[in-house]
């Protein structure tokens, strides 16, 4: 048994307690939440700083680690993606080595659970043997080609029938993005899936993707030339990307759109009436990286949007780390209070993934990780704060 206690304790589901105890088992699992006078202070592990529950990172695509800085950086996402596209082959050693690394750093970096995309099968012995708890994203696109709906789903269910779900760790079949999924490929998509499962789709993460639905115009018409993939048959819905996503996704699952970087209010809310399972991940650092632009958070605290925090690849991420994200909304958008920001990055990461029994606040019954956190003197994150990992 541990008794662990710092200067402050943010439980997040709970006010922060000043002095909080923690009292664990040699597992991790919380048994108890109490104060310092209760105990002797001989019998506690006392630390100055704050403590915090584990990180949970809702996106990522670690099959990507080995790519790391080789995409220059603020191209906007089209160029982003030829340029990933260009980089095919790498020696698989190199490959599994740079995936073994980032998983390691992702822990170090007190990361408990990640949602993680895949469009191969490199990740899945690592994630059988990791410490994380993965929900692997199988990610699926044809290029909104009815016709290679089929073949398309056939060959990724294979990837989605290796994946790890061993060892607490689960999957599901999603679509990649509005624009590279046909009806008929998210017919398939939602008949692999049941209710409960998440689902994530990159959302709005350039203003390009809202002109090619409202207007078929844009950069997106060149994108589909250059790759062969013909698009008469697409007709502009004259709305923003999301509700074609709306109008083909199953609201019965756990919904998790990722970036959301035009994303505007009427947008959040039009979600918010189709299913009350719907969460926002954002991944500010990969937005800087890729786009060099940030969705605006007043969008999302103003309609009460349940936001998460991901990381995104090493393709277009300086680092895998929460933390590190969270700096960086508070750097640009310092409006942002720490606790929102802690609980974007903990419990509704775990509820959007369907870990909150068990990860995201320090609660008794849970086995959250338990981080050691040095703030400002007035509770802020400050560019040299750091986390240890306690449990
Ligand atoms: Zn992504």
């Amino acid at each position: 048994m541990r008794k662990i206690t710092a200067d402050i304790l943010f439980p997040v589901s709970a006010a922060p307690i000043p002095e909080g105890v923690i009292i664990t088992d040699d597992q991790g699992l919380v048994l108890d939440v109490t104060s310092r006078n209760e105990h002797d202070p001989a019998s506690l592990e006392t630390y100055q700083g704050a403590i915090i529950p584990g990180f949970v990172n809702t996106h990522c695509h670690l099959e990507l680690s080995h790519m790391k800085g080789l995409a220059p950086t603020g191209t906007t996402l089209l160029p982003f993606l030829y340029t990933v596209v260009a980089y095919r082959e790498f020696p698989m050693e190199e490959i599994l080595d740079a995936i073994e690394i980032a998983g390691r750093d992702m822990y170090e970096a007190g990361i408990m659970a990640v949602g993680d995309i895949s469009n191969k099968l490199d990740t899945s012995a690592h994630k059988d043997n990791s410490p994380i708890l993965y929900y692997t994203f199988v990610e699926m696109f044809d290029f909104l080609q009815n016709d290679l709906a089929e073949s398309t789903f056939a060959r990724y269910y294979e990837v989605y029938k290796g994946q790890s779900d061993r060892n607490g760790n689960r999957k599901s079949c999603v679509p990649h993005a509005p624009y590279t999924v046909s009806p008929e490929l998210f017919r398939r998509i939602n008949q692999a899936n049941t209710p409960g499962q998440t689902v994530s789709i990159h959302n709005q993460e350039t203003p390009l993707e809202n002109e090619l639905f409202r207007t078929k115009s844009g950069g997106f018409l060149d994108f589909y030339k250059k790759f062969g993939f013909p698009l008469d048959h697409f007709l502009p819905t004259h709305k923003s990307s999301i509700h074609y996503a709306l109008e083909h996704m199953r609201p019965d699952t756990r919904v998790l759109f990722v970036h959301n970087t035009t994303t505007q209010p009427e947008d959040i809310r039009a979600a918010q009436a189709w299913s009350d399972q719907v969460f926002w991940a954002t991944c500010p650092n990969a937005n800087l990286y890729i786009e060099n632009a940030l969705p605006n958070y007043r969008h999302f605290l103003d309609t009460g949007a349940t936001v998460t925090i991901g990381t995104d690849s090493l393709t277009s991420n300086w680092q895998l780390s929460i933390l590190e994200e969270m700096k960086t909304i508070a750097r640009y958008q310092s409006y942002v209070p720490f606790e929102t920001l802690l609980q974007w990055a903990t419990l509704n990461g775990a509820r959007a993934l369907g870990y909150e029994d068990t990860l995201g606040s320090i609660e008794t019954g849970k086995k959250p990780g338990l981080l050691l956190l040095n703030l400002e003197a007035d509770l802020k994150l400050h560019h040299t704060s750091q986390v240890r990992r306690l449990v």
